[in-house]
């Protein structure tokens, strides 16, 4: 079976964690978390960095700095993880989701304008699969509405919009470093911000809410959200190869865009304002083939391609309609590319070997 994701972990991970072990600093004290947190501030463009232990609570933890008034609303594409949602309705708040753009699947700004109300507090952009979304109108809608952008930069590691790092843009924005992510520590996230209020906030709330005059004297409630220095002392070494790490990837995606070409599915587009990670490199079949997403990774899993369906929307999702949201919403592009859309195997491992594979594979299926 060829595998949707298998990292690439051949660099100086062993090297690093095992001086973690020599040394015994294996929690979540040691100098490879502020190292890891200073190099991914600095390359993404951002002042501070406060890693976490997974990029779900990240983003959990940006909104909670916040302090958003219960019933605030915070608009985000419905085309994403679950994780986005979660955080925005645990907060006590409103997720208000748009549509996505048919070609970079990423939310369609020119969306969001209708969708602010007063209760609007919060925009949160999430780039899709390597493309970058267009911020510039976000950005604008903000200073205008005085809302804050909570940027979703976790499958965009190294992705630019306009010359500028993705996650270097919002007011805050939050990573991923799971498994299947273009840099991964295994499990891990972080919280970027130029904010040194937000930054601070983030850091208490991360551990407890300890403070350093008098240590088990709390005024707030925090969390345990910590990120251990094995899982740093990875992430070190993986970001010493991110450029080649990306490389990798738009090379892995011209090859799969020049073997698909003339297949009746859509491909990965990048704008000519965006440099495209191609993260995962998804694909969406058009209706007219009467082939769904479903039934081609069924096919292609008994040919030994493991292959992963686009996300459900948020707002068909049954755990919020039993909380009463978004009732009568329909989006079309986000429900359709859910049901036609599947992403490729595109991990580091991969070889193009059996990227050849797959494309033959798949252009079976079509023929
Ligand atoms: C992976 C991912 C997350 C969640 O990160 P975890 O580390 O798996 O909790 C959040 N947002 C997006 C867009 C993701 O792809």
């Amino acid at each position: 079976m060829i595998p949707v994701n298998e990292p690439l972990l051949d660099g100086n991970e062993l090297k690093y964690v095992s001086e973690c072990i020599t040394t015994g600093w294996i929690s979540s004290a040691g100098k490879f978390i502020t190292e890891f947190e200073n190099q991914w501030a600095q390359y993404c463009g951002m002042k501070h960095g406060i890693s976490l232990c997974n990029g779900t609570v990240a983003l959990e933890l940006a909104i909670e700095v916040l302090d958003l008034p219960r019933g605030s609303e915070i608009i985000l594409p419905s085309f994403t993880i679950i994780s986005c949602a979660q955080a925005i309705t645990k907060a006590g708040c409103k997720p208000v989701v748009v549509d996505c753009d048919p070609d970079t699947w990423c939310m369609d700004v020119n969306q969001i304008e209708d969708a602010i109300t007063p209760k609007t507090r919060a925009i949160m952009p999430v780039h899709i699969y390597g493309h970058p979304v267009d911020m510039d109108p976000i950005m604008e809608l903000a200073a205008q509405h005085g809302l804050t952008v909570i940027e979703d930069a976790a499958e965009v590691h190294g992705a630019e919009y306009k010359g500028k790092k993705c996650g270097s843009m919002g007011h805050i924005s939050c990573f991923s470093f799971f498994a299947n992510k273009i840099i991964t520590t295994g499990e891990g996230g972080m919280v970027l911000t130029n904010d040194d209020r937000l930054a601070e906030k983030l850091r208490a709330y991360r551990n407890l809410c300890f403070q350093e005059k008098q240590r088990f004297l709390h005024d707030e409630i925090g969390h345990n959200y910590r990120f251990t220095n094995i899982q740093a002392a990875v992430g070190l070494a993986q970001f010493e190869r991110i450029e080649a790490f990306v490389e990798r990837k738009r090379d892995m995606a011209a090859r799969y865009s020049r073997g698909l070409s003339g297949l009746p599915v859509k491909l990965p587009v990048e704008r000519p304002w965006a440099k495209n990670v191609y993260w995962m490199y998804g694909t969406v079949i058009d209706e007219e083939t009467k082939l769904n997403a479903k039934e081609l990774a069924s096919r292609l899993r008994s040919d030994g391609i493991e292959t992963r369906p686009f996300f459900l929307g948020i707002h068909e999702q049954p755990v919020f309609e039993k909380m009463g949201f978004f009732k009568g919403v329909s989006l079309p592009v986000t429900e359709r590319i859910a049901r036609q859309g599947l992403y490729l195997p595109s991990g580091q491992a991969i070889t193009d070997e059996q990227i050849d594979y797959i494309i033959e594979k798949v252009k079976q299926e079509f023929a």
